[in-house]
């Protein structure tokens, strides 16, 4: 099958529009039959817009004669934690089922001016909380590459639309890797941003402290691109980062040009801890690249106390900020008449939350109730700081840390969800760029039995165009770009 505009560049789909702004609608409709035909098998939306609404703002776009957006005309695919105006936004759960926000999101109105269309909203994990999609009150998503599977998560939906071709570009959230975890689960390109440099407001919290948005794609250019358009100072986020954004595209250019030597460090532990399977192919990806940059093996100290910190961190954060779905300011309506306050919270709280999401929610009152606090809670950010001084010093020799993104292959559907402490654990490598508030990088190195394998790259804040850099490299060695999964 010819996979004309579904597997094509956003950068040069742009080039194409503004040369034949008509050319959109062509676009639309190749998406829109593609998702008809994937879609039922992926599952990786929760709300699609209708084809003609669609059609109807590529007419407005095309009249307002700005053709020099950055995104002119592309197709993106937004994660269901971001507030749309007009399109509902549900964290995949029960509690915002039917929530509209008033709203878009600071993200979604850099996108809108940027010429971007968004098609949809994408499953996910309940509130964020996972690493499968499979806690989405609504139904599992599925591995495009392998239906039986996981496309990871809880950006599942984002990953999995972009790679079975339902979307051009995807927007994630990644708290504690859920924007790596499944780009590496379904060999596209994922980044999360250091802490501040995307805005926040309008995203649905979870762990406030680490929350951050970012882009996914499935080339390097691409994610550029879209990180380029989404980053920036906004007065809405408190925790906004006051800094001038590089274009992005532009400096790759420029380093890719320059041919740069960096000192990548690899983590010894994190590599030995990861299966077979994932060790051989990240490896060798990794072999490759040292062969041009300086390249060091590290000892990571400590490694045992990285998933505990970041769940009682998480946890605690999260305890805190689902407290305001109490069924009258916030989330699920239930009857009220002749009831207490504690009847109604009970009812709303039982009936709006999943299994995962009332487990987080409970974990995280305990490790913040007095005299639990000091021994949980503190410890954990204390932690924190220790694990900030380690790396601080780690980047004074080197420019980027890299580790396997995740430690498994994308298991099947259930596999995960049945070992929670499995699960928790796999999270290791992806959470300690949250923790500190870093950026991270996952690009697609190969596959292991049909099976995608990520790698990821850590870096000091503010510099993404480190991550872009080696991940354009690998990109241009091992051509695992514009993947689009067969789906059968
Ligand atoms: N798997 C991690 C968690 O469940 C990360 C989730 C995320 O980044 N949103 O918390």
């Amino acid at each position: 099958m010819s996979h004309k505009y579904i597997s094509t560049p956003a950068y040069q789909l742009v080039e194409e529009f503004r040369s034949d702004p008509q050319k959109i609608h062509d676009y639309v409709d190749a998406i829109y039959d593609r998702i008809e035909r994937v879609e039922p098998k992926v599952r990786a939306y929760i709300t699609i817009r209708s084809r003609d609404e669609v059609h109807k703002d590529v007419d407005m776009l095309i009249k307002s004669g700005n053709y020099e957006g950055p995104l002119f005309g592309i197709l993106v695919a937004v994660k269901d934690n971001i507030s749309t105006r007009g399109i509902r936004t549900t964290c995949a759960s029960k509690m915002l089922e039917n929530y509209v926000p008033p709203y878009d999101a600071t993200v979604i109105r850099r996108l809108k001016s940027a010429g971007a269309i968004v098609l949809g909203k994408t499953n996910m994990d309940e509130f964020a909380m996972g690493s499968t999609t499979e806690t989405s009150a609504f139904y599992p998503t599925r591995n495009p590459w392998d239906l039986s599977r996981v496309p990871g998560g809880s950006s599942g939906g984002s990953a999995a639309a972009l790679v079975a071709g339902e979307a051009t570009l995807a927007l994630g959230s990644d708290t504690g890797g859920s924007i790596r975890n499944p780009a590496a689960f379904t060999a596209t390109f994922g980044l999360k941003p250091t802490y501040g440099l995307v805005s926040r407001y309008g995203l649905i919290a979870y762990a406030s402290s680490m929350d951050q948005i970012g882009p996914l794609a499935r080339n390097t250019r691409d994610l550029a691109l879209l990180l380029s358009v989404i980053a920036g100072y906004d007065e809405h986020d408190a925790t906004s980062l006051p800094v001038v954004v590089p274009n992005f595209v532009k400096l790759l250019d420029e380093y890719v040009h320059r041919e740069q030597r960096l000192r990548i460090a690899i983590v010894k532990e994190l590599f030995e801890r990861s299966d077979i399977s994932v060790q051989s192919v990240a490896g060798k990806a990794l072999d490759r690249l040292c062969s041009i940059h300086e390249c060091d093996e590290i000892e990571l100290r400590y490694t045992k106390h990285i998933v505990a910190a970041y769940y009682i961190i998480a946890m605690a954060e999260a305890s805190s900020n689902l407290a305001r779905y109490d069924g009258i300011r916030y989330g699920l309506k239930v009857e009220v008449e002749n009831r207490s306050w504690i009847d109604v919270y009970t009812e709303v709280r039982t009936r709006g939350f999943g299994y995962e999401v009332k487990k987080r929610i409970a974990l995280g009152a305990f490790v913040l109730s007095a005299g639990y606090r000091d021994m949980y809670y503190i410890k954990a950010l204390r932690f924190r700081r220790m694990l900030k001084e380690m790396f601080n010093e780690i980047f004074k020799r080197f420019d980027l840390v890299a580790s396997p993104t995740m430690p498994i292959l994308p298991p099947k559907l259930g596999e995960l969800v049945a070992d929670p402490i499995k699960m928790y654990l796999a999270d290791i490598n992806t959470v300690i760029a949250n923790l500190i508030g870093i950026p991270a990088i996952s690009v697609p190195v190969g596959f292991y039995n049909g099976l995608p394998v990520g790698l990821q790259f850590m870096a000091p804040p503010l510099a993404e165009d480190k991550l872009l850099y080696v991940s354009q490299q690998l990109e241009d060695m091992l051509k695992l770009r514009d993947l689009i999964a067969e789906v059968s």
